[in-house]
């Protein structure tokens, strides 16, 4: 029966934020550092370039990010329960100085910006806290108490936030809880706040219509493969440092307490709805299927005031997410931005985002909003048209450059997101994977491709010494392409590892966007050290377990189904959650499993489990055996039938090879 227990990789997406959950808790260090490699002379001219392309004497931004700044907490960290570090926002103060050779000097500049940490004034009644995790969670002044505006992603840093609100600005209840979408960097630290006692006691909970669903759904049937990944795109892995991780673009690191999740008591369905909570006015544009499934954007009229939720930002944001996500549609995306702007550009003073700092005065709000609805704008058209052209997805990076007017304001820039695997993503959208190629429709797989490539190459001598002819001359990417093949061909050829380790710390030096260096720096340590021996992290929290669908919970067991050793054991299951007396009829045929909600068979054994025993099962709380022992777990029927029938779902490994076969 352990094999039952599954782990529920509820895959707590930040995803578009993407944050992925607070998987990899509390690894940031020094554990598995780099080389310590010096930026190579293309390196230092390639940023030198990016640093003189841009204005970087504007000095606007440090002062918006430093506007009405008003205190932050003394310690450094924000610590857990068992006092293990949640989140180390001093971590970051080596930043203060310029730009290292190390880093592209404009992603320098955005750490630089979201390292800010403290409780900041927006306006009279509206308060931001920031730095204290990857977003930003903002407070405003309802008539009873707090309205807080999505609260971080775990209870430690919410709490932290509210602490410092209600020290620097007296105390007051929370008075409503505000998601504007849902990833979980925007509602996973609510239970820092409130309770389900203040719900039942009147507090309000706003989400967008589909929240609780996409919370838990959106990605948990791919979960542990991204919760992977993402530990290279967050570079949860690296140490913080000028040859380490610097910031993510977006923010700077993901929180790693524990997040949870609160449901909604007011759900905003429409465009236009307008609720009045805890006596603000507040009007809503809803933006579903653009930054994420689930999101909305929000007017005050007593402010004048804008939130942004994460539509707008001063980034370029993923429609492709690299730690792996189903991508967005660039063209809804601007049109929500161009719906902000006619609807209530004219009429805002100040407007705020869950990431990043405020923008105030109507041109400066109406020049930003402009130019991030063009951005996404012109590289989802661009990209058809060049796709309609012949163009594939692997040449229209090359051809698709922002004009001047775009690119050279600093919230376009790619600190997140890039142009590059954006244009991509618009190709996928509309395409797929498939360029139209035939020799792209059956190539071989990496490792056999690689032996053939080295062989055709003659060699890996001859491979190692051209790659280090590139790499001398500062040209790494087709030398990490041929060493990639190589590294694929001979996995225990280390040299070929380490050089292929240099390129990519070299290239993660070059690159603008935070994700883009993580993945370079954190597949450069794996090169170099492998893969630490770390435990695997739980990515789910007892409130995203409870919150699953019990069909959704049958899908996740579906795609865990060991498919051959499954093929020649067909069977039925009832399943019974004994409480809510809800069932189910599952079916395992030809290595597939099927679920009927609501079915049974008179036939096949039943295995009953109470719902709460459900999710201390799938929290890994609890063993079945000692479920059974203490009466959650009942089985109707030949146990062994059961037992056999759970035996064949399996649990993925976290620590899967990504830069290695
Ligand atoms: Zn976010």
């Amino acid at each position: 029966m352990r094999a039952f227990i599954l782990w529920i990789g509820i895959c707590l997406t930040l995803a578009a934020c993407e944050a992925k959950n607070t998987e990899v808790p509390a690894l940031t260090g020094p554990v598995n550092s780099g080389a310590g490699l010096a930026a190579s002379d293309a390196v230092r001219a390639a940023n030198q370039s990016v640093a003189d392309y841009l204005d970087m004497d504007d000095r606007r931004d440090f002062e918006a990010a430093q506007r009405g700044f008003m205190a932050t907490l003394p310690e450094g960290i924000i610590k857990d329960a068992d006092g293990a570090v949640a989140y180390d926002y001093g971590g970051y103060d080596f930043m203060i100085k310029d730009a290292p050779d190390t880093a592209n000097p404009s992603l320098w500049r955005q750490g630089q910006l979201n390292r800010l940490h403290g409780l900041f004034k927006v306006v009279d009644g509206i308060y931001q806290v920031r730095g204290f995790d990857l977003s930003n969670v903002t407070f405003i002044e309802g008539e009873t108490g707090w309205i807080v505006v999505d609260p971080l992603i775990t209870r430690e840093t919410a709490a932290a936030a509210l602490e410092l609100v209600n020290k620097e600005l007296g105390k007051r209840p929370v008075s409503a809880v505000i998601y504007t979408h849902s990833h979980i960097d925007h509602y996973g630290g609510v239970r820092g706040l409130i309770s389900e006692d203040d719900v039942a006691s009147g507090v309000e909970v706003i989400a967008p219509i589909g929240f609780t669903r996409e919370t838990v759904s959106e990605n948990v049937l791919a979960g542990n493969a991204m919760s992977r990944r993402a530990s290279y795109m967050f570079g949860s892995l690296l140490p913080k440092s000028p040859e380490g991780q610097i910031g993510v673009g977006l923010g700077q690191a993901i929180s790693s307490g524990l997040p949870g999740m609160i449901a909604p008591t007011i759900i905003i369905d429409r465009t236009g709805q307008t609720e009045v909570i805890d006596g603000v006015e507040m009007d809503f544009i809803l933006t579903l299927g653009a930054e994420a499934p689930a999101e909305f954007m929000f007017y005050m009229p007593k402010w004048k005031a804008f939130c942004q939720a994460e539509i707008i930002n001063r980034t370029l944001h993923n429609m492709y997410t690299p730690r792996g996500a189903k991508v967005r549609d660039g063209r809804l995306w601007s049109q929500y931005i161009d719906q902000a702007i006619y609807m209530y550009g004219d009429k805002t003073d100040v407007s705020f985002g869950s990431h990043h700092w405020p923008t105030w005065g109507s041109d400066a709000i109406i020049a930003f909003w402009e130019g991030q609805r063009d951005l996404y704008r012109y590289i989802h058209d661009q990209t058809l048209r060049l796709a309609n052209q012949g163009y594939t997805m692997h040449e229209i990076p090359q051809a698709l450059n922002l004009p001047d007017g775009i690119a050279k304001s600093f919230y376009n820039r790619g600190y997140y997101g890039t142009v590059s695997h954006n244009a991509k993503a618009q190709y996928q959208l509309y395409f797929g994977y498939f360029d139209g190629n035939p020799a792209n429709l059956d190539p071989l797989g990496p490792v056999e491709a690689g032996k053939k490539f080295i062989d055709y190459m003659g060699g890996a001598d001859n491979v190692m010494a051209k790659a280090r002819q590139d790499y001398d001359r500062g040209e790494y990417r087709f030398a990490a392409t041929a060493l990639n093949h190589l590294v694929y061909a001979q996995p225990g050829n280390q040299d070929a590892a380490n050089l292929l380790a240099d390129i990519y710390t070299q290239m993660g030096y070059l690159a603008e966007s935070g994700s883009w260096r993580n993945f370079y720096l954190s597949g450069a340590s794996e090169l170099r050290n492998g893969i630490l021996n770390l435990p695997t992290p739980n990515t789910s929290s007892v409130d995203m377990v409870r919150a699953l669908p019990l069909d959704l919970f049958f899908d996740l067991m579906a795609v865990r189904l060991n498919g051959p050793k499954a093929a020649k054991k067909d069977r039925k299951l009832n399943f019974v959650i004994s409480d809510t007396n809800e069932k189910a009829l599952l079916i395992i045929s030809n290595g597939t499993l099927h679920h009927r909600m609501g079915h049974s068979d008179d036939d096949a054994p039943t295995f009953n489990i109470t719902s709460e025993g459900l999710v201390a099962l799938n929290a890994k709380q609890k063993t079945s055996g000692e479920l059974m022992k203490e009466g959650s777990v009942k089985i109707d029927g030949n146990p062994l039938a059961v037992k056999g029938f759970f035996d064949l779902i399996e649990e993925p490994p976290f620590w899967f090879e990504i830069v290695r076969p």
